[in-house]
């Protein structure tokens, strides 16, 4: 195999190469009509990606942070509540709950596919909270914070197992806000309603990221939050917008979160190519797979559950021997990632949860261990093999040295 030189992590070049014409256009009519805030740009984008998701509305943010943080204050979520989440995420997840005022409660995730774990989240609910029939609600028993939400993270491009997720939020009265920043066209099947779902339309509403290197990105920041609340998408539009019904009139203290105009247009030209791009991940992950089963001596190879249509964001690798492993690629003009190297609840700045080593052993156990591939549409077929030889190779030496 030609040797390709090198293989960056990720190339967000190509793609816009080959979209140089509608994106032109997008900035020329943005140019032409003093269209940069809100309009008709931004409208369209927010229908068409709501039908995306199979969800009635889409309310277009600055950010992916945003669209969660504003989505926990739209649903009156702040002081004196609870949100629960994973420790093995993006820290966007665990600053918009403390933005909003509410606090953070960690569960850890299934070891196959690296999201919630809805066994965990039962004990978690069941063992460490109490019911109070009065109000209603749940309450944990350490901090006496009402527990509000649960927010699964769509990690890597593969859904939670949602239906036991949805099934405990319904018994527990709680409200389900997928992070769903890496997953955009990801799909569920739930068994509970014998059908397959999108990531977005299954929470009571769902938070986008378009930060530049996600499946779907802007050049610049973008984020959206899909519900099927009309209440809901009306407070988020306020929200997002300094509290405003219309110029001027403000129901409440808001936020300058809006999503850009020449953003949405891009956002809508590449959502048109992103069922597209999908399938080329797809492809390019049950090839590594195929291919990766040569080196399965010294690599584990991420899980697909059934359940899942997986849009790979991310394609994670464990590996024992990480620094050497990771040094070997680098040598040999390979990009990787590592998502995340450090469980948020051994952060710095999460000291003051009052978390041990130890408390959430799955997430601290692979933290050790992932290593994030090249994965993106346009990874050649050259370029994927040349990592998959160089990962054989590593393997194979791997194993001669252990004997
Ligand atoms: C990217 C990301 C976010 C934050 O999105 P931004 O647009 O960067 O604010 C939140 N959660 C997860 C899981 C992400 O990957």
């Amino acid at each position: 195999m030609a040797n390709p030189a090198n293989v960056p992590f990720l190339d967000l070049i190509s793609p816009h190469k080959e979209l140089r014409e509608e994106m032109l256009a997008v900035v020329n009519k943005a140019l032409d009509t003093a269209g940069f805030i809100g309009g008709p740009m931004v409208e369209e984008f927010e229908r068409e990606f709501a039908a995306f998701c199979h969800a009635k509305y889409c309310v277009g943010v600055n950010s992916g942070t945003d669209a969660l943080r504003f989505t926990f204050l739209a649903a009156g979520i702040g002081d004196g509540d609870l949100v629960v989440t994973v420790p093995h995420t993006f820290i966007a997840t665990t600053e918009a709950i403390s933005q909003a005022g509410a606090g953070i409660a960690f569960v850890d995730i299934d070891e196959r596919t690296f999201t919630m774990d809805p066994i965990k989240l039962r004990e978690y609910l069941e063992k460490a909270c109490d019911f109070d029939s009065s109000t209603g609600r749940l309450v944990e028993r350490k901090s006496g914070k009402r527990v509000a939400a649960i927010v699964p993270v769509h990690l890597y491009g593969q859904t939670a197992d949602m239906d036991p997720i949805l099934e405990l939020a319904e018994k527990f009265n709680l409200i389900v806000v997928e992070d769903a920043c890496q997953a955009h066209g990801a799909e569920y099947y739930s068994e509970k309603d014998k059908t397959w779902k999108r990531a977005g339309s299954m929470g009571l509403a769902a938070a986008f990221s378009f930060y530049p290197g996600k499946n779907l990105g802007a050049c610049g920041e973008g984020g959206a939050i899909t519900t099927s609340d009309a209440a809901l998408a009306q407070r988020l539009k306020m929200i997002r917008d300094h509290g405003q019904i219309k110029k001027y009139y403000h129901e409440l203290e808001g936020y300058n979160g809006r999503l850009d105009s020449i953003q949405a247009g891009w956002l809508r030209a590449k959502l048109h190519h992103l069922d597209k791009w999908n399938e080329s991940r797809r492809l390019l992950a049950r090839r590594y797979h195929q291919l990766l089963e040569k080196a399965k001596d010294s690599v584990n190879l991420p899980v697909e559950s059934p359940w899942t249509k997986g849009v790979f964001h991310l394609y994670v690798v464990r590996v024992r021997e990480r620094e050497t492993f990771l040094a070997f690629l680098g040598e040999s003009g390979i990009g990787t990632g590592i998502h995340y190297p450090i469980p948020l609840h051994q952060q710095k700045a999460y000291e003051h949860l009052g978390y041990e080593a130890g408390s959430f052993p799955v997430t601290e156990r692979i933290a050790q261990e992932i290593v994030s591939l090249p994965m993106y549409p346009q990874l050649t077929e050259a370029q994927q093999s040349f990592v998959v030889d160089k990962i054989v190779e590593f393997s194979h030496a791997n194993v001669a040295a252990a004997r």
